[in-house]
């Protein structure tokens, strides 16, 4: 029986429960057989870091893989190593990302950077679950440390932006590394940017990650804040592994949560208004049609698709599209590399305040939408029953759009979407609209029809 090992985020467990050193050897003897040379590997900050990491480079080892450890670093750094090393077959992160510090996960990179496609993850799990033969005593890997590749990273970054109009404009910001894998390479990016930043959560010995871990505006307390009461022009938070970065604007001596639709929206509009237009920005079916409004403005289109990084980040490549993203932050750069990253983000951000004005302007500035947002129970085997049903009750008149789920789309510009979670028997419905009213109107219709349906009315 194969095994599945790898969810939407590679493995994750709590550690010496589920994630522990025998899974993690396995895992680490099957990724070498499947990558069959050097490897990348790199942690974030969590405190079993080292020890996951050892587990899994004596399994590449095992099998003959040669080891190349970057020690910590952001997943987008070593993602940049992985793409720009040609020496490199793949590499490993061990990160749980935003979750909290008793998690940690195994996270395999493509050759090119990417996040590994769902095929060859389970091409890892075929291997992980037959025996994976060792090789004899003289013909294992080796290993090597590399200090550099946060600071390759980072210059990569820059290379991106103008850094000469930036250094010149004298900007403050507030950074909360949330004591993870950036805290030395985004610190890093303001020095180098001539950013005066002011760190908080920048502590690698830090209790991880400082602030409860998801960030949300609950968590980031401190940093909006004090964002406000320096009057910096902006501030960001990272999740642990820093592929992503939300940001906090200021008005007055006040500092204003930016919710990751809107950075999405504010950043798709600065790349194609940087591009002079024509050009496609792609993104979830489950992305606020802010998005698709400033992009139209700015003369581009968006290209929707199903929900999840790496089906954003593959789009993309396919369709030639500059950027690309999620409403959680993590925006994709095509001219750097194919995946979330939040350095990238940042130096972007900055590049647009410069150009085009203060964050709080340009957050005003966008079109307003509401959302309303629910859920409801229903079993796995009845997902699509469900959908069916409410797809056929709901489709007359209006446009339907099965990308990811059911997307009802509205003559008046409002949509609801029927999204079913891949990991709990439960639907998700979203329900936009310019009105707020509606938005909960519909939401609340939508609610009653299915759970009417589940119970057999
Ligand atoms: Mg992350």
């Amino acid at each position: 029986m194969v095994q599945r090992m790898f969810g939407t985020n590679g493995v994750r467990g709590v550690v010496n429960e589920d994630m522990n050193t025998d899974l993690a050897l396995q895992m680490g003897k099957a990724i070498g057989k499947f990558f069959g040379g050097k490897v990348a590997i790199a942690t974030d900050t969590r405190v079993s870091g080292d020890m996951i990491k050892s587990a899994v480079c004596a399994g590449l080892m095992a099998v003959g893989c040669n080891v190349r450890d970057l020690g910590i670093v952001p997943t987008p750094a070593i993602q940049y190593h992985v793409k720009t090393n040609d020496d490199i077959v793949g590499g490993v992160m061990i990160t749980a990302s935003h979750n909290p510090p008793k998690f940690n996960g195994i996270k395999c990179i493509d050759f090119d950077g990417t996040e590994m496609p769902r095929e060859k993850e389970e091409k890892i799990e075929i291997i992980y679950s037959g025996n994976v033969e060792c090789r004899s005593w003289n013909d294992i890997g080796t290993m090597e440390t590399y200090g550099s590749a946060g600071e390759e990273y980072i210059d990569a970054v820059i290379s991106h932006v103008d850094v000469e109009a930036i250094r010149k404009a004298n900007l403050t910001a507030v950074v909360d590394c949330a004591n993870g894998a950036a805290f030395r390479t985004t610190p890093l990016l303001m020095k180098k940017l001539g950013v005066r930043a002011i760190t908080l959560n920048a502590d690698p010995q830090g209790e991880f990650p400082g602030h409860p871990s998801e960030p949300t505006e609950d968590n980031l307390r401190d940093l909006i804040s004090l964002t406000g009461s320096v009057k910096a022009d902006l501030g960001v938070a990272h999740d642990g592994d820093a592929d992503r970065a939300v940001f906090v604007a200021r008005k007055g001596k006040k500092g204003v949560y930016m919710p990751g639709d809107k950075s999405l929206a504010i950043m798709s509009k600065t790349i194609v208004s940087d591009l002079g237009g024509d050009c496609t920005v792609v993104t979830p079916v489950s992305s606020s049609s802010m998005v698709e409004e400033v992009v139209k403005d700015a003369g581009g289109s968006v290209i929707y698709t199903a929900v999840g990084s790496p089906i954003v980040a593959r789009r993309m490549m396919k369709e030639g599209s500059p950027f690309g993203g999620e409403e959680n932050g993590g925006l994709i750069f095509a001219d750097h590399q194919f995946c979330r990253d939040g350095a990238m983000t940042i130096a972007k951000m900055i590049e647009g305040i410069v150009k085009y004005g203060p964050l709080i302007d340009q957050m005003e500035a966008l079109p307003v939408y509401y959302v309303d947002k629910r859920k409801i129970e229903c079993p796995n085997n009845r997902k699509t029953d469900l959908i069916d049903y409410m797809k056929e009750t709901f489709s007359e008149g209006n446009r339907v759009d099965t990308t990811d789920g059911l997307k009802i789309l509205f003559d008046d510009g409002g949509w609801v979407l029927l999204r079913p979670s891949g990991t709990e028997p439960i639907f998700r419905i979203y329900s936009e609209s310019k009105d707020e009213n509606l938005s909960k109107e519909r939401g609340a219709q939508f609610e009653k029809v299915a759970s009417d349906y589940m119970e057999g009315l």
